[in-house]
């Protein structure tokens, strides 16, 4: 990928793209498969913000039937199976146990009617385009049969429970990259660390553009747009207030959800259970280790100043000893990494965060009399291409263009062009002897049909090959991040584009190795190379 800066930016674009979280990916994708042309900027590196602060699942949202979100649940279904089709590398069935306690304020029977009824809004389900992504309606259980699949449920009180299916988004960072790559592929312009300091507004109150400061090259550059869609995510009212463009500001509420990765306590199904007075609380099955979460906590500070507190993680660690476990407690110290970000939600007079809906809102400020722009605000990963359908519907008749038909939910993903993932891992794990299956199966996940261009990377250094992690990592990895995906730090490979950071400490060799690596393909300074050290060494500290 080529990124745009201020040499190569074109004279004009019909749209440019305030974000590069999953939002602004997908609107940017689903423009340009429209025909439009389109920028995006990101101020800091793709999906760095709440597009990699995600439970990892791709789910219905079975929470919201209770507040009888019927629309939202269903929309989230269809996108549900839509990811499934598109990124089959990258989505894959995951299995749920609901469990239900005698001290449950909610009885068994409301989690039965509830599943029945998401199972009604899935009927369509298992349309899929590959056999391995179907999935079953949900079943009962006994405690007995609970215990066994997963002994790391609490026992006492346990009355029944409820296997259903949800889907996995087993690297939100790699799922939002593709959509970045998708709308490259069809001629979008992107830039990482380009952040949008102001708009281009004429009197008459026509948005006509934004101004980028680019954080890489120190450069000040202006994008012209016919419109400009903020998907600024947590930052979405701030980017609006920094430029006075509005009369009633936007009133976004953040809330903070973190996660803490444990050594493996589940085996492969996500176990839940309400926490009495505050939500709920998961313990679910990453790369052969366990995810906890999540906290749901209103945030009312600065975005740019969050970060993962050590009483949040404590609070997240009382609350899923108390629901989950029969013998020892989770340690603070058993704790490998931490990581969280913040839900931009739309703000709700009379609910807290938790109790607030995940609707997305798209604002086109008619009532200001202002043109040229459009604010995306709320939702949930699982419905961003959805969203950016509708956003793209609206920027179709802003911009007096024909409407074209979708075509997003039909095309795989850049790099998921696969239409039978399961014999494609077995293709390769025959073609590649020496390499385990285990680490065949996990780079044809994160690379998809790109594992051969990933390993030719590596014919010039063999080095390249060598595992550096269990699930089987390599340094070509970090060099393919760098030429072909825009990493231009050291924490944009460890936690982003590879998984070499997000399991916690690689190690100080390990470290040094990719560091050294990153350094020699980047050429940084020596200065510069520690500085980079020191920057992700805060990220795996665990405020403990
Ligand atoms: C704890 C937690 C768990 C979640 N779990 C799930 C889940 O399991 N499934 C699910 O479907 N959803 C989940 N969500 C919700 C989902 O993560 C979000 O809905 C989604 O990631 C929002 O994406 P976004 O692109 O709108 O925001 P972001 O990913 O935050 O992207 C916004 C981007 O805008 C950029 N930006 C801001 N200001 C500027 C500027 N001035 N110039 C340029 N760029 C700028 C930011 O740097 C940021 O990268 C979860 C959210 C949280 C917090």
């Amino acid at each position: 990928m080529r990124r745009l800066d201020k040499q190569n930016k074109q004279p004009e674009y019909d749209i440019v793209v305030i974000g590069g979280g999953i939002s602004g990916a997908s609107v940017a994708y689903e423009a340009t498969a429209r025909g439009l042309t389109v920028a995006l900027v990101e101020k800091d590196d793709f999906a760095h913000a709440t597009s990699s602060a995600t439970s990892k699942m791709i789910h219905g949202g079975l929470r919201y039937l209770q507040k009888m979100e019927i629309s939202i649940v269903r929309e989230s279904l269809r996108e549900r199976r839509v990811l499934a089709n598109i990124a089959p590398n990258l989505v894959f069935p995951l299995p749920f146990l609901l469990n239900s306690y005698s001290h449950d304020s909610i009885p068994y029977v409301a989690f039965k009617m509830g599943m029945i009824l998401y199972d009604l809004l899935s009927y369509d389900k298992n349309r899929l385009w590959q056999d391995a992504k179907k999935i079953t309606g949900h079943k009962s259980y006994t405690p007995e049969q609970l215990l066994q699949m997963e002994p790391y449920i609490k026992k006492e009180g346990l009355k029944k429970g409820l296997m259903y299916y949800d889907y996995a988004n087993i690297v939100p960072e790699r799922l939002t990259l593709a959509f970045i790559k998708s709308a490259v592929a069809k001629g979008a312009q992107v830039a990482n660390y380009a952040k949008v300091t102001g708009f281009l507004v004429t009197e008459g109150k026509q948005v006509q553009g934004v101004k980028v400061r680019d954080l890489h090259t120190h450069e000040d550059y202006d994008l012209q747009a016919n419109l400009v869609i903020n998907c600024a995510g947590p930052w979405a009212d701030l980017v609006l207030h920094q430029s006075n463009l509005l009369e009633q500001p936007l009133h976004l509420m953040r809330s903070e959800g973190i996660h803490l990765i444990v050594d493996k306590k589940v085996n492969n199904h996500v176990i839940s259970a309400t926490i009495p007075g505050k939500g709920h609380c998961f313990m679910g099955p990453w790369r052969n280790h366990t995810m906890i979460g999540t906290t749901d906590k209103r945030y009312d500070g600065d975005p740019d100043a969050w970060h993962v507190t050590k009483e949040s993680v404590l609070e997240l660690l009382a609350d899923a000893n108390s629901v989950f476990g029969n013998d020892t407690p989770i340690k603070p110290s058993d704790i490998k990494y931490v990581y969280g970000g913040l839900r931009p939600l739309v703000e709700s007079k009379d609910k807290d965060v938790y109790g607030t809906s995940r609707h997305y809102e798209i604002e086109t400020y008619d009532h200001e009399k202002l043109t040229g722009l459009v604010t995306v605000a709320g939702g949930k990963f699982t419905t961003s291409r959805s969203l950016a359908e509708h956003v793209v519907d609206k920027a179709e008749r802003l911009t007096g263009r024909p409407h074209q038909k979708s075509q997003t939910a039909e095309q795989y993903l850049e790099g998921s062009n696969i239409p039978d993932f399961e014999a494609f891992v077995k293709q390769k794990t025959v073609a590649y002897p020496d390499m385990k299956p285990e680490q065949v199966r996990f780079l044809c996940e994160y690379y998809g049909d790109k594992f051969e261009d990933l390993l030719s990377i590596a014919e010039d250094n063999p080095a390249y090959l060598e595992p550096l992690d269990a699930d089987g990592e390599i340094g070509a990895q970090v060099i393919y991040a760098i030429r072909q995906e825009m990493a231009l730090t050291l924490g944009d490979i460890l936690f982003r584009r590879t998984g070499l950071g997000t399991l916690g400490h690689p190690g100080q060799d390990c470290l040094n190795k990719i560091a050294q690596w990153a350094a020699e393909e980047l050429h940084w300074t020596k200065e510069e190379l520690q500085h980079q050290i020191d920057e992700v060494e805060k990220q795996f500290k665990v405020p403990v």
